[in-house]
């Protein structure tokens, strides 16, 4: 199958959708090129699909589920099944990685990691199937209450680039160990991967009309697959944008949905801070994927008492960092495609115009290819708040340096944007970090720690501008399921 020479090779890889276990082509017929961004230059195809595509992938998902081919095995089997998938992961871990980080550009470490990510949440949420359930409630005499705990039916899914498999194996990992029947959307950008694991799904027994993953525009299949009144429940990870448009479709369906928009997370050093565990951290937050990654650490405030410091280290630290090729794998890649390298460059642009100071910029490896859309990861500060660099999200290598002088003002600026994804709070102070952690409004606070994305446990997801809803951990498992109550009366 095309898949095997993708890492590797020379000729355009013609790669399928999959609707009803069966690899496809789209209704039109159409292929799009799928573009390394390295060096710019398409090296695979994938079928651009349609409306009508997206509904022969929920009919398949519906006769599938209501055939009770995957619910009606035990959850424990279920699990067995996502089990295999995690080992098969791991078997093609090299080859998974390698088509990740040319599809997206990321070093191949980070394809790795990705796919390692990838191993770990088939492996929970295996591991998890059996281990959810519902409770017995205490009611009159006479009678005995019980919650079960069901799937919802089909699951409308749409992911973004940024992460493709990391984010496929949390939606499908939770949705299909509650026992849900899935309809994916992949970004055209980065869907390789998503094609090849859910290839790699039914090698592992999954019946076939469970998973399906409909390739092409968003604007096309995305919006088909969000307003088809064929889905039970929605799921939506990337910007707020089209967020709202997934909120709109699925409430005109009476239909729940979970969104994973963006961030602008904060990361607080307050002046007993131990730097030296603190500023690596820092700098990764934000160059890790090119900061493309929803819970990137965009945003350092640092105590007005160390400030001087923080940036004179931050400084050497970032004139170090070498962007390049992903096959390179240096500290960072090409941003994904060329408006998202425009839309970062207009954003340092605007911050120049209204002269926020460069602290230091890193530097492209020589001979990188000309075509690929590479950036300089940049520091800026001191950065006002009220400007684009303290309160966009700008998804590239790009970290604003903010001074704070107390831990009330911190408390305020960290709270004053219109995301809450990630905070982290860096000081030697227990009491401290606890009273910071509790009032910052984030769905997730590191305490002298910063995992940008990190672990399939911990349940994950935002508040105001960052949405709504939680994956990973058990509360996924809850997210893509539904309460029935069942009250008997045994007299
Ligand atoms: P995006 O434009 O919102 O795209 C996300 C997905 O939605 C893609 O599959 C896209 O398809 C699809 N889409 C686009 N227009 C659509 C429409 N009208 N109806 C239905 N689907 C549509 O976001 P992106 O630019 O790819 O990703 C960057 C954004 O995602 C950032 O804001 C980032 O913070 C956020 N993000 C959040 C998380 C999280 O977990 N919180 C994780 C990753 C990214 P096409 O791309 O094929 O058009
Ligand atoms: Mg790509």
């Amino acid at each position: 199958m095309a898949f095997k020479t993708l890492d590797t090779n020379e000729q355009l890889a013609a790669c399928k959708a999959l609707i009803n276990g069966a690899a496809c082509d789209g209704s039109s017929g159409e292929m799009l090129e799928v573009v390394c961004p390295s060096d710019g230059k398409p090296f695979a195809t994938i079928p651009r699909c349609t409306g009508a595509d997206v509904g022969r992938a929920v009919t398949a998902a519906r006769q599938a589920y209501e055939a009770q081919s995957w619910a009606k095995l035990t959850a424990a089997e279920r699990g067995r099944i996502l089990l295999g998938l995690s080992n098969l992961i791991a078997e093609n871990q090299d080859n998974l990685a390698a088509i990740e980080s040319r599809d997206t550009g990321k070093p191949l470490t980070q394809g790795r990691a990705d796919v390692a990510a990838a191993i770990r949440y088939f492996e929970f949420y295996g591991g998890a199937a059996d281990k959810i359930s519902g409770e017995t409630l205490p009611v009159a005499d006479g009678y005995l209450a019980m919650t079960l705990r069901e799937p919802h039916g089909v699951v409308g899914a749409v992911i973004p680039w940024n992460y493709p498999t990391q984010i496929f194996s949390r939606v499908a990992g939770a949705a299909l160990a509650m026992g849900n029947a899935l309809v994916i959307k992949p970004a055209e950008h980065a869907c390789l991967s998503v094609l090849r694991v859910a290839e790699l799904a039914h090698e592992a027994g999954l019946p076939k009309g469970i998973l399906n993953v409909v390739t092409g525009f968003g604007d096309e299949v995305g919006a088909a697959l969000a307003h088809h009144p064929g889905i039970d429940f929605i799921t939506f990870t990337g910007s707020p944008q089209v967020g709202t448009t997934i909120q709109a479709a699925a409430a005109r369906n009476h239909i729940g949905c979970t969104l994973e928009l963006g961030g602008k997370s904060p990361q607080i050093l307050f002046e007993d801070a131990d730097l030296d565990k603190a500023l690596p951290t820092v700098r990764n937050a934000i160059i890790q994927n090119g900061g493309q990654t929803c819970s990137a650490g965009s945003r350092v405030l640092v105590q007005e008492t160390i400030y001087e410091e923080v940036v004179e280290r931050l400084r050497n630290k970032f004139r170090a960092l070498v962007a390049g090729p992903h096959d390179q794998d240096l500290d960072i890649g090409p941003l994904i495609n060329a408006a998202q390298a425009r839309r970062v460059a207009a954003f340092c642009e605007r911050a120049k115009n209204e002269r926020i100071p460069l602290i230091a910029e890193g530097t492209i490896a020589p001979d990188t290819p000309e075509a690929g859309f590479y950036t300089t990861p940049k520091l800026f500060g001191p950065v006002p708040m009220t400007s684009s660099l303290a309160q966009e999200e700008i998804f590239g290598p790009v970290l604003a340096v903010i001074p704070f002088k107390d831990e009330e003002e911190a408390i305020r600026i960290a709270n004053d944007t219109p995301y809450g994804l990630v905070a982290g709070v860096w000081t030697r102070d227990g009491a401290r970090a606890i009273r910071v952690a509790r009032r910052v409004r984030s769905g997730q606070v590191f305490i002298n720690a910063y995992g940008a994305g990190g672990g399939v446990e911990l349940p994950f997801g935002g508040v105001k501008k960052s949405g709504h809803g939680r994956e990973k951990g058990f509360e996924a498992l809850r997210e893509f399921s539904v309460l029935k109550t069942v009250i008997i009366n045994h007299g």
